[in-house]
């Protein structure tokens, strides 16, 4: 009987909550057709009693994204053991499919065991129209035949996209995640009359105590690991612009944001390595050309384009990028070759510092970046691009210059083909 008292206190603190998402993938597959995106889906996540979410003082700014309770993590390389209490072959392979995409990056691994056996997480499929998972490690508390994680609305005929967000996001549940309009960080201006009158609304009914709880308080930051806020993260609900006092609206997110990548690695180290990238832009001030990886720099003034992403710190293979200015002709240089230019000092050359980092080869998601050189009237440019038929002219696979074939030429007093200068990111 007691036993019974506890289970039933267990499933009476369940909260309730609304999550939807916003495409942030190319992939067509998981990206939503919105037209036929009508019905919200309840997320309905469960919490052990002394997990409540106290309020905290919601005139807090910090900005720092994603949110793990510090206490219901797992260890870090730990093999979780999970099983279904029920579901056919196909549901649960979807879920092995998609809760996988955390694997990718966290240093955890998941066992499936079979339904008599011990687990940690035990998965439940019904048409309660409910999804829901524990924090973390509380599912350990849960005896074993009770579900630590449900799916309440898969069939068979349920696309991938809902798959993806809504397993993806239980199981960031399960390994600590908790939500990200309520992290600490997160500083939604909320219409808070609003958001009671929505989420009182079919097909919520939720009361104000479970409105607050669930949507508008913050997570304790000293009880929490978070960062900056991220709107484009997978633990993110779905909030309309009607909620909010600015206009500011999420939508759906179905695949992980480089930041819950990046999160995740952090929480769980060890097999992933988040690698920060920055855009190389180009600029042309009056016919000369002007490199940088800082937007600020020149802003939308003079702005032509970007052309690639270079890394923003050196990875294994690439090379510095170092940066010259010409102060007596006005020529802006890139280049990988430090032997070129060195320090500066001569003709005029000013090392003004690295950009970035970029190969010398090609590899996989590069693309070359082309170098022409050209000198007028005390003048001179160095013009860096990726698209070949910017001069009309006709550059080989292996970087060449080939003369005398399809558009190949070179104007006269016009731009002379270097040779690739290095290889960035798409
Ligand atoms: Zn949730």
């Amino acid at each position: 009987m007691k036993k019974f008292t506890y289970l039933f206190l267990l499933i009476v603190s369940l909260f309730v909550y609304i999550v939807s998402c916003t495409e942030d993938s190319l992939n067509s597959d998981i990206v939503p057709d919105k037209s036929t995106v009508q019905k919200e889906h309840f997320c309905l996540d469960a919490y052990l009693p002394n997990d409540i979410i106290q309020p905290q003082d919601s005139t807090q700014d910090v900005i720092a994204n994603g949110v793990i309770n510090k206490f219901n993590k797992w260890n870090t390389g730990q093999t979780i053991k999970i099983k279904f209490l029920n579901g056919n072959s196909y549901l649960q392979n979807k879920v092995k499919q998609f809760a996988g995409e955390w694997l990718k990056y966290a240093n955890l691994n998941f066992e499936y065991v079979p339904a008599y056996q011990y687990a940690d997480i035990k998965i439940n499929f019904d048409n309660s129209g409910q999804s829901w998972s524990y924090i973390g490690t509380d599912a350990r508390s849960i005896t074993q035949r009770i579900p630590t994680m449900n799916f309440g609305w898969f069939t068979d005929s349920t696309p991938d996209y809902e798959f993806s967000r809504t397993i993806i996001h239980e199981f960031g549940h399960a390994l600590g995640l908790q939500h990200e309009h309520q992290s600490p960080a997160a500083n939604i201006q909320w219409n808070r009359q609003k958001v009671y009158e929505y989420y009182a609304g079919e097909p919520n009914y939720w009361n104000q105590a479970y409105v607050d709880s669930n949507v508008l308080n913050k997570y304790n930051s000293t009880t929490t690991n978070y960062s900056s806020f991220d709107s484009q993260s997978i633990m993110l609900y779905s909030i309309p612009a009607s909620l909010t006092l600015n206009g500011w609206s999420s939508g759906w997110n179905t695949v992980l944001s480089e930041m819950d990548k990046r999160f995740i690695s952090e929480q769980y180290p060890g097999r992933y390595t988040y690698v920060e990238t920055k855009n190389f832009y180009r600029y042309n001030i009056n016919g000369q050309h002007f490199y940088t990886s800082n937007y600020n720099e020149l802003g939308n003034k003079h702005f032509e384009g970007i052309l690639g992403k270079i890394y923003a710190n050196q990875v294994e293979g690439s090379y510095p990028i170092y940066r010259y200015y010409n102060f007596l002709n006005g020529d802006r240089l890139s280049t990988l070759d430090w032997n070129e230019l060195k320090n500066g000092g001569q003709g005029g050359w000013i090392f003004e510092g690295i950009s970035g980092y970029a190969f010398n080869t090609q590899k996989p998601n590069t693309i070359p970046v082309y170098r022409f050189y050209k000198s007028y009237k005390k003048k001179s440019d160095h013009l860096l691009t990726t698209n070949k038929n910017e001069l009309k002219i006709w550059i080989s696979e292996d970087g060449s210059l080939v003369l005398g074939k399809g558009k190949s030429y070179i104007p006269i007093n016009v731009y002379r083909y270097e040779g690739i200068a290095f290889y960035i990111l798409r």
